[in-house]
């Protein structure tokens, strides 16, 4: 098979870095989005890219073997350095071999195969709202809007172990893959990414033109794209190849008695979790409304009976209820996320630009 491939990646509209990362490198495609405070984002998305890629030309063992030790690396970066405490990536990647795609995947950035004017969803969102739908707690469409919808529940580079999904997919000539970061998928809705990959014949500029449509939407995180058509090199008759399911990497050793330790031990292991969940916690921002003011909050926008899981930091002099007449912002009361401080802070600041332009008196007297 041959694989024409092209990428883009943006900013977008209200952060202040980019730390998405993206690779081509034929026959390995691959899209992180880095999150952690300062510069934690940026060095997790690409160290992870770029040890799948060195272990990747050493050519030896498997994409998802690989994927482990990427995780091993930014894990022992971050306990090593405090500036980038606490940071993690996912990782959405694919490496084409003859007519097969093998897919590893970590997180919530996601593969998509269009096929004969099907778009399949190829990848599952490690997510704690991914997780109530499969529960039947809530619906698809209730997750797309949920407050909590960028909770992770798995991330590259968080733990010293991590689990990785693997697809296979048997590639048919004219088949188009898009691997994508959450700022596409979170502003463009899987119809309008249909229609552009359907209607632009160049991966380039489809790539381009998906990340502009995010923009559009309003660009509220980074935005990346990885394009990735395959084509046969001669005709041929008689292939019967589909797509041949997703099954989850097979546990090592270390894994196996992980699982033990857990099942013997789950108080243990549920602790565990909650004072990981609370250093998660401290990394997480949100802006949301404090006494009918903006406020930037430290945490998650969550309760538990009594138990707040974040504090205000900075209120800001912005009517709450002015800004909210905004479509972009009506989700304030329920707060929204933001992957810093300073990411916190340029919402604010583009809540501002936007009421200017809007023409409307949003500052409080
Ligand atoms: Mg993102």
């Amino acid at each position: 098979m041959n694989v024409t491939a092209g990428a883009a990646t943006d900013i977008g509209k209200v952060r202040e870095n980019n730390e998405d990362f993206y690779l081509i490198d034929e026959p390995l495609f691959a899209v992180a989005d880095g999150m952690g405070g300062a510069l934690g984002g940026e060095v997790a998305s690409q160290l992870a890219i770029q040890t799948v890629e060195e272990l990747f030309r050493a050519g030896k063992g498997s994409l998802a073997e690989h994927v482990r030790l990427a995780n091993r690396a930014v894990f022992e970066r971050s306990v090593r350095d405090r500036a980038v405490a606490g940071m993690g990536t996912t990782l959405t990647a694919v490496k084409v071999e003859g007519s097969e795609a093998h897919l590893v995947h970590v997180g919530d950035s996601r593969a998509y195969l269009l096929r004969a004017g099907d778009l399949r969803l190829l990848t599952e969102d490690h997510t704690l709202v991914q997780r109530m739908v499969k529960r039947g707690e809530i619906t698809k469409a209730e997750a797309e809007v949920h407050p909590h919808r960028n909770v992770m529940t798995r991330a590259l580079g968080t733990e010293p172990d991590i689990e990785v999904d693997e697809t296979s997919v048997a590639l048919l000539d004219g088949d188009r893959l898009l691997l994508c970061s959450d700022g596409l998928t979170a502003m463009v809705t899987e119809q309008q990414v249909q229609a552009i990959l359907e209607s632009e014949p160049d991966p380039k500029r489809a790539a381009e033109r998906l990340v502009r449509a995010a923009n559009r939407a309003g660009g509220i995180d980074n935005i990346t794209t990885v394009v990735l058509d395959a084509r046969k090199e001669e005709p041929t008759s008689g292939d019967t190849a589909g797509l041949i399911g997703r099954r989850i990497s097979p546990p090592s050793k270390a894994a196996t008695l992980r699982w033990a330790v857990r099942a013997g031990i789950t108080l243990t292991v549920v602790g565990a979790l909650f004072a990981g969940f609370r250093v998660y916690v401290d990394h997480q921002w949100y802006v949301g409304s404090s006494n009918g003011r903006v406020a930037v909050f430290q945490g998650i926008p969550a309760t538990l009976g009594h138990f707040r899981f974040s504090h205000v930091v900075e209120q800001e002099d912005l009517q709450a209820s002015t800004v909210e007449q905004l479509p972009l912002y009506s989700d304030l009361e329920k707060g929204i996320t933001a992957n810093s401080r300073a990411e916190a802070v340029a919402i604010v600041a583009q809540m501002r630009r936007d009421l200017g332009t809007a023409g409307q008196a949003g500052v409080a007297s």
